[in-house]
This record gives C-alpha cells, structure tokens and sequence, in this order.
C-alpha cells in the first residue's frame, strides 16, 4: 500500500509529487493520458518565475518531472478509471483494471480545454490559436483578435484580451449571449 498517489503528471502534479518526496513519503504519481500535462502542448511559456528569457513548455515540465523524481517520486504510466473513497485504504483502479490502494490521494487532473474540432486548430495550437487568454495574451499585441463562444468565459478572456488587441470580435452561436448580464454589460460599455 502507498502513503501518497498523486492523480496527474501536469505541474500541479509533480510539486505535489515534489512535496511529498522530500518529506519521505515516497509518492506514486499516476501520469495518465497527457503526461506532462497542457504544458507540453505549448512552446514558450514567458510567466513562470525563474526564466527572464522564457521556457518552452516541453522543457518546463521534463524538468519539473526530474525534480521530482531526484527525491524519490515513482512514477506510473496510466489513466485512473475509478477512484473508491468511502473506505480506507482508498481503492484506485487504472485503464487496466489493476488496482493500488493509498492513505492519500492527491487529485489534480488539471483541465481539458474544449476545442471547436476544426482541421487545423491542431496545427496552429500554440502559433496563432490559444486556449487561455492571461497566459497567452501578451503574445498577440495589436492583433486584431477572435474569441469563440458566449458565455462568461469568453467574454472575461474577451475583455482581458482588450489590453492588448488592437480588435476583439466574440463569435457564438445564438442570437443573444449567454454569458450573465453584468458581464454582458461590460462587454458592450468597451464597445469602440
Ligand atoms: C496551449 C496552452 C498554453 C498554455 N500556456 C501557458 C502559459 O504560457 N503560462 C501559464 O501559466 N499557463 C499556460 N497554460 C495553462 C497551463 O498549462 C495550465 O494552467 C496548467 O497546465 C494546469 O496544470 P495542472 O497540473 O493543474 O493540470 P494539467 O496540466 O491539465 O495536467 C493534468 C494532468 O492530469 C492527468 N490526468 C487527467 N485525467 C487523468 C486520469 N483519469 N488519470 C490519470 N491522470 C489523469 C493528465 O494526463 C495530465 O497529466 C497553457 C495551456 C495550454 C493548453
């Protein structure tokens, strides 16, 4: 049985993992499908302290990865399928069926973001198409820019982007938004 398993191999992850090792708790973290997590989908990342040039994103988390392991994080290759919290030692079972049990577990399994599933949003992943507006708006100064989607997401990335789009244009697919009124309400007074 294990004292900790970590659930996700993205940076939340590995500093759980990083935390538990040097305290000797030997942790086992569970890398699942995207190991290294959303990090490894994009090239440079220019707000993690410590990096005044900037990292690319693969590197960040190779690197993250071999701190962790340095004080005695184990790592698993695999995807968690069910996780059985009402009696301890808590049960987890992987894709494979095969079960481990743990005094604690540790979840973060971080976020997907949910694409349009168009051709070729793949190939511009990271060069031109984004999935999150504070990380990489700075990048887009004086472009003119599109958000897709009306609800409160979309238009708070919307409006964060005005600080540095020369145009933000918000297209949804209704014929009002969805987002709630306050914030419909701010998007309109930033109206040009
Ligand atoms: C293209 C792109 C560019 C970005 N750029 C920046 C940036 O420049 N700066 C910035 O600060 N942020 C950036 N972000 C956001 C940043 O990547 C996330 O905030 C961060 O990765 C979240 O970390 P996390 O560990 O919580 O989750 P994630 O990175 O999402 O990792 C989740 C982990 O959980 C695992 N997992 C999920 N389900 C299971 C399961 N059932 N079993 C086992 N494992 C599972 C996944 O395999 C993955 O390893 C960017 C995101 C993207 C997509």
């Amino acid at each position: 049985m294990h004292k900790v398993v970590i659930i996700g191999s993205g940076p939340a992850g590995l500093t759980a993992a990083l935390y538990c090792a040097r305290a000797n708790l030997s942790p086992l973290l569970v890398e699942g499908l995207q190991v290294g997590g959303q990090l490894t989908l994009t090239t440079d990342v220019e707000n993690y302290p410590g990096f005044p040039q900037g990292i690319l994103g693969p590197q960040l988390m190779q690197d993250m990865r071999e701190q962790a392991e340095r004080f005695g994080t184990n790592f698993l290759t695999g995807d968690v399928t069910a996780v059985e919290l009402n009696t301890r030692p808590f049960k987890i079972t992987l894709a494979e069926n095969d079960q481990i049990s743990t005094q604690a577990l540790i979840v973060s399994t971080g976020a997907t973001a949910q694409m349009l599933n168009i051709k070729s949003e793949q190939k511009y992943l990271g060069q031109g198409v984004s999935t999150c507006a504070t990380c990489d708006g700075a990048f887009f100064r004086e472009k003119e820019l599109i958000v897709v989607g009306g609800g409160d997401s979309a238009i708070e990335e919307g409006m964060f982007l005005t600080k540095f789009a020369s145009t933000v244009t918000i297209v949804h697919r209704r014929d009002s938004l969805r987002a709630s009124k306050i914030m419909q309400e701010r998007a309109f007074q930033m109206k040009r």
